[in-house]
């Protein structure tokens, strides 16, 4: 079983149809989406239609999927997140909103070796920076392998005496520890904030206990005209080529 893991798509269609695009010359059985559809990108409702019309897609929502929906507010968002939220909320139709709210909170057990997240798994909305979150969400996971988006940033963390392993044939490709726990951030497809503006997504194959993390150029300066066009703030266009 191999699957394909999408999180932070943030309306950003060039970028995730160029991920797409690439996983499906690799191959995958499934989908794990971690969430954030939307928020920042310009194009929520293609997103959103991409997103709904693929078979086997396993969901869990994000903080702006939930501020979207009306489930929460956007008191803890920044003015461009805000704006950008507000604007979603208007562009995008009831049935598509609908849809939103109706994504799952995480974390979710996909089986029993994975759990998905967006923030952390003792809390859908907390983030995943350094080794003490590591250490508590590793404690909290309720799978031996927990994925996790959010903060739109790659990271692998495993307890302590079991570190991944880089193929010694693919340097993106991990290996998983045998025994122990992993806490896996693939990255975000439609803003990564790692200084690489190409977009992130990640393969989990459970046979080989591997995690590839894969990047893949997109179009970055359409993206960024259909943030302009939109009348969205302009550095969220700017921050796509700068991958910050
Ligand atoms: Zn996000």
């Amino acid at each position: 079983m191999r699957d394909l893991i999408l999180s932070d798509l943030h309306a950003n269609l060039q970028a995730l149809d160029a991920a797409l695009a690439d996983a499906a010359t690799i191959g995958y059985d499934r989908i794990l989406c971690l969430g954030d559809l939307v928020g920042y990108g310009a194009d929520p409702a293609a997103v959103v239609d991409r997103m709904a019309a693929i078979d086997h897609v396993v969901f869990v929502r994000g903080n702006h999927d939930k501020v979207c929906a009306g489930l929460d507010t956007a008191d803890g968002f920044n003015d461009v997140a805000r704006r950008s939220i507000e604007w979603t909320r208007d562009v995008l139709t009831p049935d598509r909103l609908a849809w939103i709210a109706g994504l799952p909170q995480g974390p979710r057990r996909v089986n029993d070796a994975v759990e998905i997240c967006h923030g952390a798994p003792f809390d859908e909305d907390s983030y995943v920076f350094d080794a003490a979150d590591a250490a508590r969400a590793l404690e909290a996971a309720g799978a031996p392998i927990c994925l996790y988006g959010h903060t739109h940033v790659p990271a692998v963390f495993t307890t302590a005496d079991a570190p991944a392993r880089p193929d010694p044939a693919h340097a993106d490709v991990l290996h998983l520890p045998a025994s122990g726990s992993a806490l896996v951030n693939v990255g975000s497809v439609g803003q990564p904030r790692d200084g690489d503006p190409r977009a992130a997504y990640g393969v989990l194959d459970l046979e080989t206990r591997t995690v590839e993390l894969r990047r893949v150029r997109y179009d970055v300066a359409a993206a960024q005209r259909r943030i302009l066009e939109a009348g969205l703030p302009p550095w969220l266009g700017d921050r796509l080529s700068l991958g910050r």
